[in-house]
């Protein structure tokens, strides 16, 4: 067919010791067909690993995913890399806990290097309080087929010397960490399941804008897109922090808002941290690339945006938490930084449901926790699109749950987009 093959040892050699001229693109580059029985709005992790699993896993041959920019232009390739199953609510724990098995197989899978990296995942706690709320975490994840361990402080500087232990307002007291927990190297996964489904026939159609959705009698029969009118059986629609814009265009207002999230990386270092850490007393988040840089985040901007930039507050209130969990990133340099779009639900949740228009299906309301779902948000919402019923980890991402009184508050936050 003119593309890579399978990457391996023997072809890396073989293309090094003649200057690299075998390599063909990774993927095609197809015009839309007028109709496919499938079509995927939304070229993003989520997307194409719905596309790539409606054809590995239920042998749809007629697969098209349409996105309106670049793979990999959108979060999956915005983020910052960490993958975990540390969930306490029966509603995520099985879901997520199916993802990072997925994720543990899923470099064989498709025959491509992510850089899964099972580093573990450490959640500082500062107090007796969330001393126990995480033992308690710890304790869900265990019933379910997970691994979690709880630290303490002795336990923890010895893997982590470098922690703020003796801070007085906020004592580092130890950690619930995941071992199996870690990092993925982001775009990676883009190509990866891109270039996994277009060898299985899926068209990647890049450049190409949804804008309307036809629907007659109820019924989806396909998209209006920025390269012409495209029919289809089945619509889903995976865009994450566009979902409010996209799916107006089917007249329907989601229980979902649109918020900045930022992301930072300093200069590169020698190795220093571990995994990936999370600060009990306020919002940030660290680990180290495999390049060396430290990857940080916290908070989102907290005001409703579409624009893929963020704002010098929040870059303030990070340092911040950064400076008082590990003083010693006051030494570091930021090179960059850059935002996101968060489709932010009301519970902290997902959707990954059918819509009330037949032939027309929602995955959502990620919140800023949708990298590590990607594998199992992929698996489940091919699930359904190909067999019209939720898969067993997913059956709680009803998009009526807001209505019936179901919400999956992980943080126990309350209807607040902004606050989970
Ligand atoms: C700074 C930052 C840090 C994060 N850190 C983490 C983390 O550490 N761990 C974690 O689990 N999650 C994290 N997330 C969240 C995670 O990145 C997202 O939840 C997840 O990537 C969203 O799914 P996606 O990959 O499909 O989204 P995207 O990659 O955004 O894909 C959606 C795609 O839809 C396309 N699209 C939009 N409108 C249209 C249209 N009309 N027609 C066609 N295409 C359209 C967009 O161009 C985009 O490519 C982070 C996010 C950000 C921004």
């Amino acid at each position: 067919m003119g593309l890579n093959g399978g990457y391996s040892g023997f072809r890396i050699l073989r293309e090094g010791l003649s200057g690299n001229r075998g390599w063909r693109p990774a993927w095609r580059d197809p015009a839309p067909q007028p109709a496919y029985d499938f079509v995927i709005v939304g070229g993003g992790g989520h997307g194409l690993a719905t596309a790539y699993y409606l054809a590995s896993q239920f042998g749809e041959a007629s697969v098209a995913v349409l996105e309106k920019g670049w793979i990999g232009g959108g979060n999956v390739g915005r983020n910052t890399t960490i993958i975990r199953s540390n969930y306490l609510l029966d509603g995520n724990q099985p879901f997520y806990e199916f993802s990072l098995k997925l994720w543990e197989g899923l470099e064989q899978d498709f025959n491509y290097n992510a850089m899964v990296s099972q580093r573990g995942v450490y959640n500082v706690y500062h107090s007796d309080a969330q001393r126990d709320a995480y033992r308690r975490r710890g304790n869900a994840m265990i019933l379910h087929g997970a691994d979690a361990e709880l630290l303490d402080a002795a336990q923890l500087r010895a893997e982590c010397p470098f922690l703020n232990f003796d801070n007085a307002r906020l004592p580092v007291m130890g950690a619930l960490v995941q071992r199996r927990g870690g990092t993925v190297r982001h775009d990676a996964v883009a190509w990866g399941y891109a270039r996994g489904a277009d060898r299985r026939g899926v068209d990647i159609i890049q450049n190409c804008e949804v804008t309307g959705f036809r629907i007659q009698n109820g019924r989806c029969t396909g998209v209006e897109t920025s390269r012409g009118f495209i029919a289809a059986s089945k619509v889903g629609c995976a865009v994450a922090g566009s979902s409010s814009r996209v799916m107006q265009a089917a007249g329907m207002r989601l229980p979902i808002e649109s918020h900045v999230l930022q992301a930072f990386v300093s200069e590169g270092l020698k190795p220093i941290i571990p995994g990936v850490i999370t600060y009990g007393g306020g919002h940030f988040y660290i680990s180290q690339s495999d390049k060396g840089g430290l990857v940080f985040g916290g908070d989102i901007d907290m005001y409703n945006s579409y624009a893929q930039r963020g704002n010098l507050p929040v870059v303030e209130d990070v340092c911040e938490g950064g400076m008082t969990l590990m003083p010693m990133i006051g030494r570091a340099r930021m090179v960059r930084m850059w935002g996101g779009i968060m489709d932010m639900s009301m519970d902290g949740s997902p959707i990954i449901d059918r819509t009330h228009i037949d032939g027309l299906y929602f995955n959502g309301g990620w919140c800023y926790g949708g990298f590590k779902a990607t594998p199992a948000s992929g698996w489940c919402f091919a699930h359904l699109l190909a067999t019209d019923t939720p898969h067993e980890t997913a059956t709680a991402y009803r998009m009526d749950r807001f209505e019936r009184g179901y919400m999956i508050d992980e943080k126990g936050s309350g209807a607040q987009p902004n606050q989970h």
